[in-house]
């Protein structure tokens, strides 16, 4: 490979093993399996050592070496590295002994999970010579791409299901990109975008730069495992839509066991749906290696994918790890938002409410044993989808600015009046 490739080999195929020049594609041209960025695991032991690695700052970008760009970032240079919260409170309501939330609803810049896959396809963009970035998206990754291509002075287009959320167009459109809504779902606009990153040379960030852009994820991994003060966490509970980041969640654990960074403590992988689009939980449920394509009908549209890119790896990652998958209704998902927001301050947008809910229903079936440890993958936050509450958190009380009408309230509430 040319010297300018940094810690990166090759492009390869998932399938058969062929190699690819590291560019922008991502399909094997002998039996269409989807491409993967190989490394130097030999270059990157000497490189990225505990020592090295407390010198750096705070960002996904400490774990550079195994992120797919040749120089130093670009783009997003300072994503990541959000907080893992011990959640007490939170791990009773669950009915487990110890929990964690990796809270990616607090990201930079646009708080969600999206920033790191973004930050990285970008970064890679910029070095293959591209000046147009684009993508399909359920939200998400439109407000993300959307914001990055901005600072970096690169023209954005994202494609949407024209019914998205309010919040989610909103935060796309303020940026300046060119967003298109698309009336049909997201499988529909993915089709769509397969045709025009044909036609046009542009750096589609979740097409012809997925291999790249899919393993930014796997900073997730990383940042959970050195926050644990790497140990790796006995269970993950991971949100899935195309399945892309649980996958990679579990590539970064064993790529951390493979450099001697953590110890192999057989970490367990779970993902979470909704049932309104459950096609791979599903498939789980019925003991299938492949899963059975849906149409989305569900509250959490960062998660409707009814055609999951990596659902087939998603189901096998599962099965290899002894990880379980469920899936939780829309009334579901909304009292598991209530009860992360309520136990530990944290507004998640639907997707967290799909993973803390999941998770209650992986422990109170034994999938998640009563006496272990969780990690929950929170990936977007709740003010960018207020429609899934309106109307279900409550209204405020109104009154006038009288001491009078505030007691009245008071006792009306059934609370002792003051004196
Ligand atoms: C995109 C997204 C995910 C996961 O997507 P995958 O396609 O499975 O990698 C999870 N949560 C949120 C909020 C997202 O936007
Ligand atoms: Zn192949």
């Amino acid at each position: 490979m040319s010297k300018s490739a940094g810690f990166m080999r090759a492009l390869k195929c998932r399938e058969c093993g062929r190699e690819y020049p590291l560019e922008a594609t991502h399909v094997c041209e002998f039996d269409f399996g989807p491409l993967e960025v190989a490394y130097d695991y030999g270059k990157i032991k000497k490189s990225m050592t505990k020592a090295a690695l407390a010198k750096r700052p705070q960002t996904m970008w400490r774990f550079r070496e195994l992120l797919p760009v040749a120089g130093e970032p670009t783009v997003g240079t300072r994503v990541g590295y959000t907080p893992l919260v011990k959640a007490d409170r939170l791990a009773k309501w669950l009915g487990v002994r110890e929990a964690w939330v990796k809270n990616d609803a607090v990201n930079y810049p646009t708080l969600s999970f999206k920033d790191r896959v973004v930050s990285v396809a970008l970064s890679r963009a910029k070095e293959l010579g591209f000046e147009t970035v684009a993508c399909a998206s359920t939200g998400n990754l439109a407000n993300s791409v959307a914001a990055n291509a901005a600072s970096a002075g690169l023209d954005a287009f994202v494609f949407i299901p024209a019914d998205l959320e309010e919040g989610k167009i909103l935060n796309s459109l303020v940026y300046g990109a060119r967003v298109v809504g698309i009336r049909g779902h997201y499988d529909e606009v993915n089709r769509l975008c397969a045709e025009i990153a044909g036609k046009y040379g542009w750096a589609f960030v979740n097409v012809n730069m997925r291999p790249y852009y899919a393993e930014g994820s796997k900073s997730m991994a990383y940042e959970i495992a050195e926050q644990l003060n790497w140990k790796l966490p006995q269970h993950t509970v991971v949100p899935m839509a195309s399945g892309s980041l649980l996958t990679k969640i579990h590539k970064g654990y064993q790529e951390l066991i493979q450099l001697g960074l953590a110890k192999d403590s057989k970490p367990t992988v779970h993902g979470a749906q909704a049932t309104g689009c459950s096609p791979i939980s599903a498939a789980y449920k019925q003991g299938m290696d492949f899963f059975k394509p849906v149409k989305p009908d569900t509250i959490a549209k960062s998660l409707a994918i009814g055609t999951p890119a990596d659902g087939f790896y998603a189901l096998k990652v599962m099965k290899e790890t002894g990880g379980a998958s469920d899936d939780v209704n829309d009334d579901e998902i909304r009292e598991a938002m209530s009860a992360l927001a309520e136990c530990e301050g944290i507004f998640t947008e639907t997707a967290g409410g799909v993973t803390v809910g999941t998770a209650k229903k992986l422990v109170a079936s034994g999938k998640i044993p009563a006496e272990d440890s969780v990690v929950l993958c929170v990936t977007g936050n709740g003010l960018k989808t207020l429609d899934a509450v309106q109307g279900h958190v409550g209204k405020p009380a109104g009154i006038k600015p009288s001491l009078r009408e505030f007691e009245e309230l008071m006792e009306k509430d059934g609370k002792v009046k003051s004196k």
